[in-house]
Order: structure tokens, then sequence, then C-alpha cells
């Protein structure tokens, strides 16, 4: 998987960071921190925070859902660009990554708008359907296990409003869905929820190659 927009050339990739990236100074903070992890590479690219704090703002969001937290990048680029009444629901596994995630989200005065459950994400999806909370939803961003994108993918449809946006992270997976002799699980599961969403009519999708490949499905009313 990749860290930054696939299939640009360094000399390229500068240039659109610097004729472009308007990243606030605590997510810089929080990107340059999480640069020096060992997981690294799970963290999105500046342009794509940027990019998905933009969607946010254009479809008027207030309550979203995030299914991957880690380090709480894109979970502090959507909060910045929430109102001041906004709401996330944040999902993640691991308490040691989502640790310094919150501690940038109280430096950033965010804190209280994001919900985080340390919880595998689709027992914490299921009790949200449970407590009547479909069609609820504004946004939802996916950037979890791979093998799981699916069941995220249902029940995040269910919790999205009609017109609500979903964006499913590293749908090209670092090019390696694209070549034949790469068959191991991961790369599998992404290929079969790529074809699940290309049939799927209840949503109108974009695949933008930015980072790694993000996949954008809005809600079509039935
Ligand atoms: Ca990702």
């Amino acid at each position: 998987m990749s860290h930054k927009t696939l299939g640009l050339d360094s000399q390229l990739y500068n240039y659109l960071l610097s004729s472009c990236l308007r990243e606030p100074e605590i997510l810089r903070q929080l990107r340059w921190q999480t640069a020096s992890h060992r997981m690294a590479r799970m963290q999105i690219a500046p342009e794509q925070g940027q990019f998905m704090a933009l969607l946010v703002q254009l479809i008027g969001a207030k309550k979203t859902l995030e299914v991957g937290v880690f380090t709480g990048y894109s979970t502090l680029a959507v909060a910045l660009s929430l109102p001041p009444d906004g709401k996330i629901i944040a999902c993640d596994v691991n308490q040691e990554y989502t640790d310094i995630a919150q501690q940038y989200w109280q430096a950033a005065g965010v804190a209280n708008m994001i919900d985080l459950r340390i919880a595998p994400a689709l027992e914490t999806l299921d009790r949200l359907l449970a407590n009547g909370e479909a069609q609820t939803f504004d946004f939802a961003f996916i950037d979890a296990d791979k093998e799981n994108y699916q069941g995220y993918y249902e029940r995040s449809l269910q919790l999205l409003r009609t017109g609500g946006l979903m964006a499913i992270d590293n749908v090209l997976w670092g090019g390696r869905v694209a070549n034949p002799e790469v068959a191991d699980r991961h790369t599998q599961a992404i290929r079969a929820f790529n074809h699940l969403l290309h049939q799927d009519e209840r949503v109108t999708i974009s695949m933008v190659p930015i980072t790694d490949g993000l996949t954008l499905a809005l809600k079509r009313g039935l």
C-alpha cells in the first residue's frame, strides 16, 4: 500500500503538494510523528486528508463515521471541517495507536466531537443499527482490515442517509490489484470488493486514484 499518491514521479508529486497543500499545523505535527511509526504506511497522504475535508464540506456533513482510526489523521482532518455541533463515531481496535490520536484531537480542540469506540468495528456498526441510527450519517470513511470491507460497506451503507457519501481507502492497493500474479487474501478481498461496488446499483461511484486509491460511493435514493 502507498502513503502518497500512486503513479506520480517525485518531482510532480512535490509540485502537487507545494502548490495545493494547506495542511493545518496540528495535522502536520501528527503526520510527522506518525511517519516514524513502524506502521506509518497506514497513514493517508496529506493531499487525501485535504480532499476528504473538502468532500465533508461539500455535502454539508454533520454526523460522520470512521472505520479504522490508526493515529487519527483522517479523523482529525474531517473533524476540523465539521461544524461545531458535528460528530464523528470513530471505530478501531487498537488502544496504542488511538492513544496518539486522542492526544492530537485534544490539542486541536475537537476531542468532544469524536466518540471513539474501541471494539471490532462490525460490532460497533451493528450496535448503531440496533440503536436506530440507520439513515442518520452524512459521511463514512472505511480504512481498516481489507477482508472485512464488504461487511463494513454493507453496514455503513445502511447507516448513511440518502445522498450521504462513503469513501473507501486502499482500493488500488499499491497496484497489486492489477497484477494477476498477486493472489494473497488481502489483495483478493480488495478485488472482490471493487467488483461488488462496480455492480452495486444502490450507489453512484467513482474510483479516485489519490494516495492508494479511494472509491467514493454516493448513496442513491431507491
Ligand atoms: Ca489506508
